[in-house]
């Protein structure tokens, strides 16, 4: 019988799964493969809450797959040599996989390529599996790339995407082809204490919750800080758990006013795979450079640390660094709060920011997280670059009650209704009870030295 290798990367699920499908599709005996690559980590993008979220959907693909009389085969090393050595093994005609948007997907597609033809084999690359719409796609005249959402939105808006699939009920898988132990969620030390469960039926379960109960509240309620009421599926769309095709088409079934706003923010996830697609520089390099020249030194290192511990002195800022810290995951309103203020606020590299936010979110991606790094930090696609958010007031509008930061910042949990904002302004001798530090830095002074920086104008 003719065998293929199914190539797992970023697309961790059986259903709506187009490579796995058209490799079954031809008759074939399939492969399923994941290779554990050791340039993740070397190139810094392994992170412990990640790895243990990986652990759990490479568990849950394995589960999948033996359903359906398949399982899964785990190999450590460089992909290229791995899948060689699989293909050889099988003596596989073909090897399929998902189309990757970063610099690093897309040199390893490329020496796939030419290892496997070099060999007589051939790689097939399919779209559409990572985003909902395959990157490139679209594209406004005289460039490669949308460089603005809102046309790329509308643009995006009016295409058709492809139909969900349904998982195959049946997968056959060769009986000799040798597979690591997978790896466990146990083994990998330091894990933040609130970090989700990973994996399919957990990512569908949650979609499917969501859709029945969560969405309609979302267009009002998504940046409501203590509210908590997005869907918290970015994890399962970054490993691949949940099909974002899927998600999309799910949505508009569904219908309403939140369901268009969800799918509005999934469009956005297609946006920046489109960006990096186009310009993975971007990945290190500034999108549109502002000739920055970012604050460094022991001073500048100090401010940084007290950021990333949530003790600048700044509530809300504070609370969104420790649930950072603490689930991994942290709201969409606070990563736009703290980039602002790292960036702005302090005048810091948005690399550090961006490095720190990679080091513990386990929905952390070189598109979406570098680009909303560049985009709050005005040296992405923002068209209002130089827009601050000012903390205490996006303390008061988004968290109004105070509820989130008391639930983060338990040393000012004492603290009443948005009182807790602005510690510093209350009385002596009742500021002196709560252990919280003063402000690190005066807003105004942020701002004037960041405008001194750049230039004119600025937000709330
Ligand atoms: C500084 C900064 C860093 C970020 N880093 C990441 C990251 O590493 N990985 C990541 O997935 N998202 C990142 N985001 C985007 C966004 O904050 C998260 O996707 C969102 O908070 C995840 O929560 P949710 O699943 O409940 O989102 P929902 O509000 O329920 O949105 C649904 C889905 O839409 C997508 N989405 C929503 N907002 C954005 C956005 N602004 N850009 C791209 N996709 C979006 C996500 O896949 C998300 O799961 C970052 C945002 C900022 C400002």
């Amino acid at each position: 019988m003719n065998v293929s290798v199914v190539l797992f990367t970023s697309d961790l699920r059986v259903h709506d799964h187009p490579p796995l499908r058209a490799a079954l599709g031809r008759g074939h005996e399939v492969v399923p493969l994941f290779v554990r690559d050791p340039a993740v980590a070397r190139a810094g993008h392994g992170a412990p809450n990640r790895d243990a979220f990986l652990a759990d959907c490479l568990a849950d693909l394995d589960t999948g797959l033996r359903e359906r009389g398949g399982r899964l085969v785990v190999r450590s090393g460089d992909p290229v040599a791995e899948v060689g050595a699989v293909v050889r093994e099988a003596d596989a005609d073909d090897v399929h996989m998902a189309a990757g948007c970063s610099g690093f997907s897309r040199r390893r597609e490329d020496r796939l390529r030419r290892a496997l033809e070099a060999d007589g084999r051939r790689l097939y690359v399919h779209d559409a599996v990572v985003t909902a719409l395959p990157t490139g796609a679209v594209t406004p005249d005289g460039s490669d790339h949308y460089a603005v959402f809102t046309p790329y939105f509308r643009r995006w808006s009016r295409e058709r995407l492809r139909e969900p699939l349904a998982a195959p009920r049946v997968v056959r898988t060769p009986r000799d082809i040798r597979s690591e132990d997978l790896p466990a969620r146990t083994d990998v030390p330091t894990v933040s204490e609130g970090l989700a469960d990973g994996g399919e039926q957990e990512g569908r379960r949650r979609l499917a919750a969501w859709l029945a109960r969560g969405v309609d509240a979302y267009e009002e309620g998504h940046d409501d800080l203590a509210g908590d009421a997005t869907s918290r599926l970015s994890p399962y769309l970054h490993f691949g758990a949940v099909s974002a095709t899927e998600a999309v088409h799910r949505a508009r079934s569904r219908g309403g006013a939140g369901a268009e706003a969800f799918v509005r923010q999934l469009c956005w996830r297609d946006f920046h795979h489109q960006v990096l697609a186009a310009r993975p520089d971007a990945a290190a390099d500034d999108y549109r450079t502002r000739h920055d020249h970012w604050r460094r030194g022991k001073e500048a290192d100090a401010d940084l640390r007290a950021w990333r511990e949530g003790r600048t002195g700044y509530p809300v800022v504070d609370a969104a660094m420790r649930q950072l810290a603490h689930e991994g995951w942290m709201h969409n309103r606070g990563r736009l709060l703290t980039a602002s203020f790292l960036t702005k606020t302090l005048y810091i590299d948005w690399r550090e920011g961006a490095r720190h936010f990679l080091d513990l979110l386990v929905d952390g991606d070189v598109a979406n997280n570098q680009l909303n790094w560049q985009w709050m930090a005005g040296t992405g696609t923002d068209s209002r670059p130089n827009r601050v958010l000012n903390p205490v007031i996006q303390g008061k509008r988004y968290d109004p009650d105070g509820a989130y930061v008391r639930k983060w910042v338990p040393e000012l949990a004492g603290l009443e209704g948005p009182a807790v904002h602005e510690p510093w302004k209350l009385p002596g001798l009742d500021r002196a009870r709560y252990d919280y530090p003063d402000p690190m830095v005066e807003l105004s002074d942020g701002l004037a030295r960041f405008r001194q920086a750049r230039g004119k104008d600025q937000g709330a």
